[in-house]
């Protein structure tokens, strides 16, 4: 570790203490830009990193609401304005009993790099709640997103902050807040995106993020003249970004024999087909129930369940040639990765933020493999939700198509960046610092030109 890096981190650390995950993602980021930092001392000098480090704001704010049984619940609702200065600040909401400040702001920080790289003029942010909507009524969820929209609406608007969907956020919490937010202002704006498609709405934004982290796939694998053909994958997950991304590896070819939830995963060696897979969005997005019922509809399928005590994932631990964390955070450590490598994964492309440790990246650095980081391979999420805000600004909906295909011009545009900024700074293949550096340049350039603000 640079001394420079050493220098941040501990300023880093005594700042935002008990905030691991921001911790983490700040030094990745922090040991690609020694890179730039050499190269370029106008931005040491301006104090670039160390301003995008400190969020613009941070709003944190009590969400009490009142259940059908009349019992007041009392939950609490963040959202981080981490930087925007390429654009309005852009980013999910995530409700889910794990969130906390550090949580949100490794998020945040990550979304200006990831916002960046889209070409889009969208700056970074993200927020949330402990709320956990997982086996709650629709009515309770509907209250809930009210109360937390009675409070966000002051902050957010179409060129100021626009949320999205994240983690227990999907089309039915993005239309609760929507219409608070509607009532509230009195205005009919494109200031969330995911919305339902008959009120504004993009086509492929429900599909985006997994089909994006499967384009980033197939980019990569291109570079070596390969295709994701007859590619036997694993998935974590069965959300949003799950689903979505074996759809898109099931059209073009690949097998894939893995999904979960957070109590474990189902392996399905003769792979999850798209009949299958429409059972378990029906599973997953209509019934609410768990991962586990697949293997009582489908008898070959085995069900593992999460154990505590293992220090590794067992899902990871299958012969297969391509990953697509899908999950959460932190979800693949150095043991996973070994396991990953060692069955013969050599692509890995991440859907979720942030999936993988700092040891389990180093793994996926040294053995050289077609490693995808997060803030590059899930960025089509986004990407589409910059093309549902065009949409609404110029109140037209665009076709499938062409949605479709400007998520993947985006995609190759983005893997394009880093691996001509990768090679461009010394580490040709090194897709985090490529991300990294390609998404750092654009802000760093804007804040240099908008003064100390
Ligand atoms: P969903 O809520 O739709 O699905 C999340 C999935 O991950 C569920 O299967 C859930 O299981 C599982 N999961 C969540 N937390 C844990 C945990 N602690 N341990 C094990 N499994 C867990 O969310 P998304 O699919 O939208 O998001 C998945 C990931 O992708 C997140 O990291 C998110 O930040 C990232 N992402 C999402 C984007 C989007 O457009 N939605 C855009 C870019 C990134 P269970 O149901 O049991 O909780």
């Amino acid at each position: 570790m640079s001394d420079y890096v050493k220098e941040l981190m501990a300023e880093v650390k005594a700042k935002n203490p008990a905030e691991p995950e921001f911790h983490q993602a700040v030094q990745e980021v922090a040991e690609s830009l020694s890179l730039v930092m050499e190269r370029h001392p106008e931005y040491r000098s301006a104090k670039i990193l160390e301003r995008i480090i400190e969020p613009e704001r941070v709003l944190m704010f009590r969400v009490p609401w009142v259940d059908e049984q009349g019992e007041v619940h009392i939950n609490r609702g963040f959202r981080i304005e981490m930087n925007s200065a390429i654009g309005p600040y852009k980013g999910g909401l995530r409700f889910h009993p794990s969130v906390n400040l550090g949580i949100l702001k490794f998020l945040a920080f990550e979304q200006v790099f990831k916002n960046s790289l889209t070409t889009l003029p969208m700056g970074g942010g993200k927020g949330g709640s402990d709320f956990d909507p997982k086996g709650k009524s629709d009515l309770k969820i509907m209250r809930f997103c009210h109360a937390f929209m009675q409070e966000l609406y002051r902050h957010i608007g179409p060129d100021t902050d626009v949320p999205a969907g994240d983690i227990g956020v999907g089309g039915r919490e993005i239309g609760y807040l929507f219409g608070m937010y509607k009532k509230l202002r009195n205005e009919f704006t494109g200031v969330l995106t995911g919305k339902g498609l008959n009120w504004g709405g993009s086509l492929i934004r429900p599909e985006a993020t997994g089909y994006g982290s499967v384009y980033f796939a197939a980019e990569m694998l291109a570079t070596k003249g390969q295709t994701l053909e007859g590619k036997t994958c694993l998935v974590s997950g069965s959300g949003n970004v799950a689903q979505y991304t074996v759809e898109k590896l099931n059209s073009l070819g690949a097998k894939v024999i893995t999904m979960s939830d957070s109590n474990g995963y189902v392996y399905d060696d003769e792979g999850i087909t798209d009949e299958k897979l429409n059972y378990v969005m029906e599973l997953k997005n209509v019934r609410r129930g768990r991962i586990k019922e697949y293997c009582d509809k489908y008898k070959n399928a085995v069900f593992t369940q999460i154990d505590p005590k293992l220090d590794y994932n067992p899902l990871w631990n299958h012969k297969a040639e391509c990953a697509f964390p899908s999950a959460t955070q932190n979800e693949i450590n150095v043991k996973d990765a070994y396991n990953l490598v060692n069955n013969g994964v050599y692509v890995v492309s991440e859907g979720a933020n942030m999936p993988t440790t700092a040891d389990g990246v180093e793994v996926f650095l040294d053995k050289k493999i077609l490693y995808g980081p997060g803030k590059a391979a899930n960025a089509g999420g986004v990407a589409t939700s910059g093309l549902e805000m065009t949409q609404n600004s110029m109140r037209l909906p665009w076709s499938r198509e062409e949605v479709d295909n400007r998520l993947r011009m985006i995609m190759k545009s983005i893997h394009k960046t880093c691996v001509e900024t990768a090679e461009r700074f010394g580490t040709p293949g090194n897709y985090v610092n490529g991300a990294n550096i390609g998404g750092f340049l654009k802000v760093a350039d804007a804040m240099m030109d908008q003064g100390v603000v």
